[in-house]
């Protein structure tokens, strides 16, 4: 199965953290990263008062379940050293979202794929757009069209990432 993860973090040195992130994912078992996108810098959204993020987006031929995948994704989290808060949208060193999973459409208490808010976030879909030109989010629509509805949102590639 094809899927789609979203990595994004501010905290400490958030390029390092993306970085280690991507290396966390091509440990994870039954599942290969494909391609993996430039670094893209962005300004955070809810509490103003935090550093920027750094975001890319992966994608990963996988074996495994979509929880199991989630399991996975959030032991690598914790190895990385963050600490879940109960800030929504407060800083974090990494952060692992399933954006895609296929085709696949579900909406469960602790898991929603596609990832709710991705059509609204220039820093999910721009990566995105890098690496699976055309792909479409299932119930949303083609990235590029999702692309063109967004408000202006500061994100920017860092060149050389
Ligand atoms: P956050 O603190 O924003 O990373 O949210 C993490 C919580 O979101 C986890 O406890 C997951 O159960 C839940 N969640 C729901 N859908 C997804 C998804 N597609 N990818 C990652 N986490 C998800």
């Amino acid at each position: 199965m094809l899927v789609y993860i979203g990595l994004g973090g501010n905290l400490g040195d958030p390029v390092a953290q993306i970085r280690e992130g991507l290396g966390g994912l091509k440990q994870l078992s039954r599942s290969r990263v494909v391609r993996r996108s430039s670094l893209y810098r962005s300004a955070p959204i809810g509490p103003q008062n935090q550093p920027d993020f750094v975001n890319a987006v992966a994608c990963l031929d996988t074996e495994l379940a979509p929880q199991d995948l989630l399991a996975a994704l959030q032991a690598v989290e914790t190895r990385q050293g963050r600490v879940r808060r109960a800030l929504r949208w407060g800083p974090r060193t990494l952060d692992l979202d399933i954006l895609l999973y296929g085709d696949l459409r579900m909406a469960e208490p602790l898991l929603t794929i596609p990832h709710p808010r991705m059509a609204e976030r220039a820093f999910v879909l721009l990566p995105l757009r890098e690496i699976a030109t055309g792909i479409v989010v299932p119930g949303a629509g083609k990235v590029d069209d999702l692309i063109d509805r967004l408000p202006p949102q500061a994100v920017h590639r860092l060149p050389g990432e």
